[in-house]
């Protein structure tokens, strides 16, 4: 009776443990990257020498509280409002645009040292559906923009989040690095509830994080929140450049 209840209790312990092991795994995936839903399964569908070619997230120790902000689908007006709330605390950031907006706005507006224009396709096309060779033609139609306008991007983030072979060949050949993120602020889908973009950020800050928002969709004063917030939190926002000193983290499902 008593070796039998012993038993049990070592079963009922190995299956808590097991429990516990999971659920702590399980937390600290989902701390380490918040990206939406549906992204996870479409990078683990694709080979995972494509998806290793993107940058997502600096492999820093644990201490080292650093991370930074991005902005994409500029230039835009409501861009122009979220400038001064940048260069009030400081913070540097890399806004990734879309090539054919550049020419309908004043981009002289974001001069400053403390940011980094990369490239967001010409017109914000689905890659996936493209083939390599338009692909190609894309990134260098949007290249030829930036450089009539005297940018000189080196970093590219490809529309929707889409990589694939043609884009990787793309972006080799014109010297661009990929840059993906490891926390979606899903503004694109809580524009009226900004409060969701504050948490689904705040909420999800680890070491060497890349933070996805979209200058579109942001309003300045939930930015200002989200600066104050990360700062609360005792994370530095650093230039993109710093956190590319790193090797890159990728999401556990693409391993
Ligand atoms: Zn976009």
């Amino acid at each position: 009776m008593i070796k039998f209840k012993q038993k049990g209790c070592k079963l009922n312990s190995r299956f808590l443990l097991i429990i516990l092991t999971l659920t702590i795994s399980f937390c600290a995936y989902a701390e380490d990257f918040f990206l939406y839903s549906k992204y996870i399964p479409y990078l683990s569908k694709k080979d995972p020498q494509i998806v290793k070619s993107f940058y997502f997230k600096a492999n820093t120790n644990t201490n080292k509280k650093i991370i930074a902000l991005t902005f994409d689908d500029g230039p835009s007006e409501n861009g122009y409002t979220l400038v001064p709330v940048l260069k009030k605390y400081k913070v540097p950031a890399t806004f990734f645009w879309i090539a054919n907006r550049i020419p309908k706005y004043e981009i002289n507006r974001y001069n400053s040292e403390l940011f980094i224009i990369g490239v967001h396709t010409y017109s914000h096309l689905n890659y996936d559906k493209l083939t390599e060779k338009e692909i190609l033609n894309d990134v260098e139609k949007a290249l030829d923009i930036f450089h009539e306008n005297n940018l000189n991007p080196k970093y590219f983030r490809p529309a929707y989040g889409i990589v694939n072979q043609g884009i990787v060949k793309a972006l080799r050949k014109n010297h661009l690095k990929g840059i993906l993120w490891s926390i979606d602020s899903m503004d694109w889908k809580y524009f009226e509830n900004q409060q969701i973009i504050i948490q689904n950020v705040v909420n999800h800050l680890s070491p060497g994080s890349i933070i996805l928002m979209h200058e579109t969709r942001t309003k300045p004063e939930t930015l200002e929140i989200i600066i104050k917030e990360i700062t609360k939190q005792g994370y530095k926002i650093v230039p993109l450049t710093e956190i590319l000193k790193y090797p890159s983290k990728y999401p556990n499902d693409v391993n």
